[in-house]
């Protein structure tokens, strides 16, 4: 007999064990520590590249990107053909609160990346980050609108703040609100929905270690009452709920920028617009007809106030060039960085309308790789490259052929910007207290039938099945993840329960059942049958 147990999963995004161990030895987060001696934890292995998305909505179906078809913020859209910022339909697969509602567990989820508009799902969802600023309709059902307003919910921490003031307190102030009135709408929302499964992401670790990862001072105020906050919510919880903390990837140090951008110009790559060019740019070109250009990817980030996301071009001040002078036609480069330009990932795309034959392709595609993996740091003599990979090393899905060429990982202490500054070096000091993603995230189960102490090294792609586990539920076989059995007491029942493997038509057969019957409901009402 399968107990009635819940799950409660905390997602701190880009939190790392570096900065929680340290604070832990100190006696600064009492519930981070009680967590660490009762549960089972390690290092959460992110995707490639760690960054918020792909790596959220891979946590959510225990999938790759190639079978999502989301790579980064910015989707090409399939039917105009404009650039967007992704939304919640664009991931094309099941998420695991879909698997619990084909068994009638319903499901809170509250600020999960790339939920907006909100799913109609069994249970509550509140949209998180790439929700547009301004948008009223970011909660499923819509009644629980009004109790978010009462309880002064907020989405996103202040953009202006997170842009300009990021080195005062003030920004640190918002960033503890935007913990506070997040903890308050868990509590109650815990007290008063029933919930299987209850998902709630603070993104305060992310926003406030991009900018003052270097200051320890700061750090602590966000970590303490991320602690404080986790101390409040695990009072909240009923008997037999599991917790499971994570990350969407980790965070090191930003000491120096790869203006990847300017490498490739430098070698040919990439080739600049020439004045008024946009006028003349031939209409075959796919990437024109698109509209895909600098600009526009840009325009949409600061609709969206998110341009902060494209790095923090230090070097745009000390340019003798405006940006606006300097764009890169996509038309005419070769290869060009991330996708369509979006920051911090590390990606290189090829141009096909530049090269005849796979063949070609091929031969640049090794080309690329052997020079990066060759890019070392002037004044050190080291690499700056960890890995890198042609996509079908890292990926596999339908989705394959929307993939970036290249993925790669820069070492420890290395970020990147796509934005161009002929003038900077390739390879830049940042002197801010900046911090930038690292692949290791964190990952911490416990609760009843966890086992505590146990190390565990886990990867994004295992949580869901894991979570299904717990449950009691098939995991379909097209999940990349495994099932993390080493977490669970030898003698409970998760530990003694066979995992049980479906073809993922198991959940569409049972959905379609679903709706088959309500169309049939729905006839009978009307009389027709
Ligand atoms: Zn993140």
């Amino acid at each position: 007999m399968v107990r009635n147990v819940k799950v409660l999963i905390i997602g701190l995004d880009g939190a790392t064990w570096d900065i929680i161990i340290p604070f832990v030895k100190e006696g600064k987060l009492p519930t981070f520590k009680r967590l660490l001696e009762n549960g089972s934890w390690g290092i959460l292995k992110s995707t490639l590249p760690p960054v918020t998305v792909p790596a959220w909505p891979s946590f959510a179906t225990g999938k790759n990107p190639a079978k999502l078809g989301v790579y980064n913020f910015i989707i090409v859209d399939n039917k105009s053909g404009k650039t967007r910022i992704v939304r919640s339909s664009d991931v094309k697969s099941r998420k695991i609160w879909d698997y619990l509602d084909f068994y009638g567990k319903k499901s809170i989820v509250i600020n999960h990346p790339v939920t907006y508009p909100p799913e109609k799902i069994n249970g509550t969802m509140i949209s998180g980050m790439l929700t547009p600023p301004g948008a009223k309709d970011y909660g499923y059902p819509p009644e629980i609108l009004g109790e978010l307003k009462k309880l002064e919910y907020i989405i996103e921490p202040d953009p202006e703040i997170v842009k300009s003031k990021w080195d005062t307190e003030e920004f640190i102030h918002e960033l503890i609100k935007t913990i506070r009135k997040r903890t308050d709408v868990v509590v109650h929302l815990m007290k008063t929905c029933s919930w299987d499964l209850f998902f709630v992401l603070f993104r305060a670790t992310d926003v406030v270690q991009h900018k003052q990862f270097q200051n320890k001072r700061k750090l602590l105020k966000v970590y303490k009452e991320v602690d404080k906050s986790l101390g409040t919510i695990i009072n909240t919880i009923p008997k037999d709920t599991l917790l499971i903390l994570m990350s969407d990837h980790g965070f090191c140090e930003f000491k120096k920028q790869f203006n990847i951008t300017k490498w490739l110009y430098e070698m040919r790559y990439v080739k600049l617009k020439k004045k008024d060019a946009s006028s003349r740019s031939s209409k075959s070109s796919i990437l024109v007809k698109i509209g895909v250009t600098q600009a526009s990817v840009l325009r949409i980030l600061r609709k969206l106030h998110l341009d902060w996301i494209r790095k923090y071009i230090p070097v745009s001040l000390k340019s003798k060039f405006p940006s606006s002078s300097l764009e890169v036609d996509l038309k005419e480069s070769l290869v060009y960085p991330g996708i369509l330009f979006t920051g911090a990932s590390q990606y290189l795309s090829i141009n096909r309308e530049k090269v005849r034959d796979k063949e070609e392709y091929e031969k640049i595609r090794d080309e690329l790789i052997s020079k990066l993996s060759a890019l070392k740091d002037p004044e050190t003599g080291e690499r700056i490259i960890e890995a890198v990979y042609k996509k079908e090393e890292v990926y596999s899905g339908p989705y394959l052929d929307k993939a970036p060429d290249i993925v790669f990982l820069l070492k420890k202490g290395y970020g990147l910007t796509t934005f161009l500054d002929l003038n900077a070096p390739v390879i830049e000091k940042i002197s801010s207290p900046f911090g930038t993603h690292h692949i290791d995230g964190i990952f911490l189960a416990y609760g009843s039938g966890i086992k505590k102490g146990q190390r565990v090294s886990a990867k994004i792609y295992n949580i869901t099945p894991t979570i299904l586990h717990i449950f009691g539920l098939p995991i379909p076989n097209d999940m990349d993840g495994r099932l993390l059995m080493e977490i669970f007491e030898e003698d409970s029942e998760f530990a003694k329960r066979e995992s049980k493997y479906v073809d993922p038509i198991h959940y569409g057969k049972k959905g379609e059942d679903k709706k088959l019957k309500k169309t049939i409901k729905n006839l009978k009402l009307k009389g027709t049958i």
